[in-house]
């Protein structure tokens, strides 16, 4: 037996290298490696193959560490271990053997003798107790329903093992059920440039069970890697995020409207917002010349963008440069497959975008800023933390002159083009963008995409972990097209949970247990998908006089109320307070403690309330 040890976790491997176990001498729990979730693939002619990982002895490295390797018919690999105070390091070194591409060291691992539950960062989070027929699901890095931060937890009764990857550019979650009702996730190291590249590395902390416990560990995690930036902090260099708190998300549609958007703005002042971040006031594209529900992109007037400011609003152009159309200008801009094909990407009304690399970015939003972009106060990047991180492998481009880039590479640009916007204008702004991805947790200030809150028979439980890590650093919105009254976009089903607009109330009530902005599409033009018509697109239009508006804006007031005061606050505490989920509450460490029923009627509460509406929330006192 291999055994590495402090004074309050544990190393166990048995010299085969079959069995390996984390003791958390804390608490008491034993974490056993899953053998089965063990794969590496790897490549030869051509072709790739998948097989699992055999263990074939473990061995001391040095005092402080043990070595086990594996080996598949094709390939080698290695997992070294090594202990911090609080958890063990588990570190990948390149194969010496065999072409790998991707392995999913170090594997599953799941508490002995212990029931589980999965806290995966799936959108705000998500808590998976194991029900439902057998599955696969591969997470890859945001796009809506990817992860939203490179962790995630298991809970046993008696504690819970936090597993955060160090190295997660070229990472993915694998997590699944079989038929025998055996359950996993494990990390699955993918390739960079065609092959494993460089040293992999994840770290497993045992922590209390809970939700809240977890997602602190991994808070501290993030600080003391740097890259936590306070409230506090971004306000003294960047004064006009101030204005955030307490403001009204103000989504007026893509399309061109003849709405007086400054007059419609008062309105919602008179109604009693304060604040207001407003977008998208013009597209910040390479070339304006597409359509979208057959009209033009929205272009609101100099004049009307310096009323709405005046109103002390805030109002952001549509920045969208990480793709552009194939125009002669920016075609050497484009991002290359190794085939030296550019990628085409999004398609609307057979008009097609490329993608661009991420290297040419921060230069065209520099020159994009005495354009478009000029006179606004924040901004809104489109799907940069989504879905814009990725190789290029084009020769020719001076950002990574001479050799193909990584997506290491490639986001660094990104972090600089992020950057460079937040203090592209005295007083700083503040910067957004799609899908919440803490890759930019210093770069973004609002990013988005949340689950509707749903229990009982769900398999997958939206519990607020992104905000139990950043509620005092980062916005966690709403996709742009998901409302409060915006039911355009429908019900968008995902594996186990949903998504939309629409639902003013259960909306609303979220936004306050986690004490996040509001979002109303109060007037403006914008486009939607023709049902069964792949990308074909119609128009439809908001006005302020709509019920659906009034009513939405009515829930959204209180909701706003609440952020101005708590905005800043960490969130100290969540819980479930029914046995179906439906009754939630959450505390900040100002004290505010709220509670929310998401149920489809009126529940009993608390001891501190006596029972609260159908869809609503409530402040404790
Ligand atoms: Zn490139």
């Amino acid at each position: 037996m291999q055994k590495l040890a402090n004074d309050r976790v544990m190393v166990l491997a048995s010299e085969d290298g079959r069995t390996l176990r984390i003791v958390d001498l804390v608490r008491g729990t034993v974490w056993e490696q899953d053998g089965r979730s063990l794969f590496a693939e790897s490549t030869s002619d051509r072709a790739t193959k998948r097989e699992s990982l055999r263990p074939c002895g473990a061995k001391a490295a040095g005092a402080h560490g043990i070595e086990i390797d594996y080996e598949t018919d094709n390939a080698r690999a290695r997992l070294s271990l090594s202990l911090r105070d609080d958890g063990v390091v588990a570190r990948m070194p390149l194969p010496e053997q065999g072409h790998v591409t991707s392995l999913t060291l170090p594997g599953s691992f799941v508490p002995v003798s212990e029931p589980r539950k999965y806290l995966l960062p799936i959108m705000q989070g998500m808590l998976w107790d194991g029900r439902g027929e057998a599955f696969e699901l591969d997470l890859h890095e945001a796009w809506h329903m990817g992860f939203s931060m490179p962790m995630f937890g298991c809970m046993g009764s008696s504690g819970a093992l936090l597993t955060v990857a160090e190295t997660a550019d070229d990472l993915t979650w694998w997590l699944g059920k079989d038929r025998e009702g055996r359950s996993w996730c494990t990390p699955w190291h993918r390739s960079s440039l065609g092959a494993v590249r460089y040293e992999r590395a994840v770290c497993l902390y045992p922590t209390d069970a809970g939700i809240v416990a977890v997602a602190k560990r991994y808070r501290r995690l993030v600080r003391d890697a740097g890259r936590f930036l306070g409230w506090e902090e971004k306000i003294e260099a960047r004064p006009s995020l101030e204005r955030l708190f307490g403001a009204l998300m103000c989504f007026i549609g893509y399309c061109r409207d003849d709405v007086d958007y400054a007059a419609a703005c008062r309105k919602l002042k008179s109604a009693g917002f304060e604040r207001a971040l407003v977008y998208p006031a013009r597209f910040n594209v390479y070339h304006p010349g597409f359509a979208m529900g057959g009209l033009p992109p929205i272009d609101v007037s100099e004049e009307q963008i310096r009323q709405i400011c005046g109103l002390g609003y805030d109002i952001a152009p549509w920045t969208w440069l990480n793709e552009g159309l194939d125009r002669e200008d920016i075609r050497s801009a484009f991002r290359k497959e190794p085939t030296g094909r550019a990628l085409p990407h999004w398609e609307i009304d057979g008009q097609q975008w490329y993608l661009c690399c991420s290297s040419t970015l921060p230069a065209a939003y520099r020159k994009s800023l005495g354009g478009a972009a000029s006179g606004m106060t924040w901004d809104h990047f489109d799907v940069i933390t989504c879905a814009t991180v990725g190789e290029c492998y084009a020769a020719d481009h001076p950002g990574h002159a001479g050799h193909a880039e990584p997506r290491t590479e490639d986001r660094a640009h990104l972090r600089k083009l992020l950057h460079s916007a937040q203090f592209s204008v005295p007083g700083g702004k503040a910067i957004s963008s799609e899908s919440f991805n803490d890759a930019y947790s210093r770069e973004c200030d609002i990013m988005s995409v949340k689950a509707w809150p749903q229990y009982g028979a769900w398999l997958f439980w939206p519990v607020p972990l992104t905000m139990l890590v950043y509620h005092d650093s980062i916005i966690h919105s709403w996709w742009e097209q998901h409302s409060y009254n915006n039911h355009q976009r429908g019900r968008i089903n995902a594996p186990f949970y949903q998504y939309g607009g629409g639902r003013a109330r259960t909306q609303a009530a979220l936004d306050a247990l986690t004490g996040s902005p509001p979002d109303v599409f109060p007037f403006g033009t914008n486009y939607a998908y023709d049902a069964g018509e792949g990308s074909k697109t119609y128009a439809y239009r908001m006005r302020l006089e709509d019920p659906e508006v009034q009513f939405a804006l009515a829930t959204a007031l209180p909701v706003a109320q609440l952020h101005r005061r708590i905005g800043k606050q960490e969130m100290v505490h969540f819980d479930f307070l029914s046995e179906d989920g439906y009754v939630q509450e959450s505390a900040f460490a100002d004290g505010t403690h709220i509670v929310a029923n998401f149920a489809n009627c009126a529940r009993a509460a608390s001891p501190a309330l006596d029972a609260i509406h159908s869809e609503s929330w409530a402040e404790a006192r």
